[in-house]
Formats: structure tokens, C-alpha cells, sequence
């Protein structure tokens, strides 16, 4: 019911701000935990970029990769269930796994930096994997940034 509630209400947020590709689901799962309310705000400027993004490269952008609750929002339950950072910022709700269909990781990170500005990515955490891309605006919640890591 309160995942319903998510669903309805975080869908309206994303239209707000004109995100047209993706949908609460992609950002959140039950198995993860809800993200409460009072971190919406947190994650709207990641899922800005992911849009802009999503447009710039014209290809699909799949939030997940791997086992439930890794995809956006995790609460502490479920970060410790895939083994997350303690401090992760899956768990502020600002952090998102993503894959390119039709990109390799490089390419992906390749193009990220081409379409925004250095000081923008000054913000951000970005953690390359194998098989996706994690992308925060750490540097918006006060964070040290910017990040990076591969794994
Ligand atoms: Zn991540």
C-alpha cells in the first residue's frame, strides 16, 4: 500500500520535472525499502541528469543490473543484503545503477562526460563496474566529491 502510494505520488514528481523515460519503479523497490518522502528531493537531481542523458544518447537506460534492490533506493536492510557501502548513497536515495543498452561501460562514461560540463561532474560519485555504471550527485548533499572507483 505505502509502495502504491510511492508510485503514485514519486510519478507525479517525475513529470514535474520532466522526466518522460522513466518510470518510480525503475528508481525503487519494495524489496529495497519505499524511499521515504523526505528524501525525494535527493534524488531528483541524479534522475535530472539521468534524463538528460537518456535523450542526449537516444538509447534505453536500464536502472539495475543484478539482484533486487539494487537498482535505486536501498533502505539499510537491503543495502547489507547486496552488500552495499555502510555509508552508501543507495541509501539517501541519490544513487543509481545504470546500463546503456547498446554501450560498454567506457562508452557510457565516455559520453557522460561529453554531454556535461566539468563542473558539473564535479558533483558527482561515479563507480564503474563490469556490467553498469554508478552515478550520484554526492556533491549536491554536502559530500565530499567529486568520487570515482571502478570495481
Ligand atoms: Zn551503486
Amino acid at each position: 500500500m505505502i509502495y502504491d502510494l510511492y508510485e503514485r505520488d514519486f510519478g507525479r514528481e517525475l513529470q514535474r520535472y520532466g522526466v518522460t523515460d522513466f518510470v518510480p519503479s525503475e528508481f525503487a523497490t519494495e524489496t529495497g525499502g519505499v524511499p521515504p518522502m523526505g528524501l525525494w528531493d535527493n534524488a531528483m537531481p541524479t534522475i535530472v541528469r539521468i534524463q538528460r542523458f537518456r535523450s542526449y544518447i537516444g538509447k534505453p537506460i536500464v536502472i539495475c543490473t543484478r539482484a533486487h534492490g539494487r537498482r535505486g533506493y536501498r533502505d539499510y536492510r537491503a543495502n547489507n543484503a547486496v552488500g552495499g557501502a555502510s555509508g552508501s548513497i543507495h541509501m539517501r536515495f541519490n544513487a543509481f545503477d545504470c546500463t546503456v543498452l547498446g554501450l560498454s561501460v567506457a562508452e557510457t562514461v565516455e559520453a557522460m562526460e561529453r554531454l556535461f560540463p566539468g563542473r558539473d561532474r564535479d558533483l558527482w560519485g561515479v563507480g564503474t563496474y563490469s556490467t553498469f555504471v554508478h552515478w550520484d550527485t554526492r556533491g549536491l548533499l554536502g559530500e565530499p566529491a567529486p568520487a570515482r572507483w571502478t570495481a
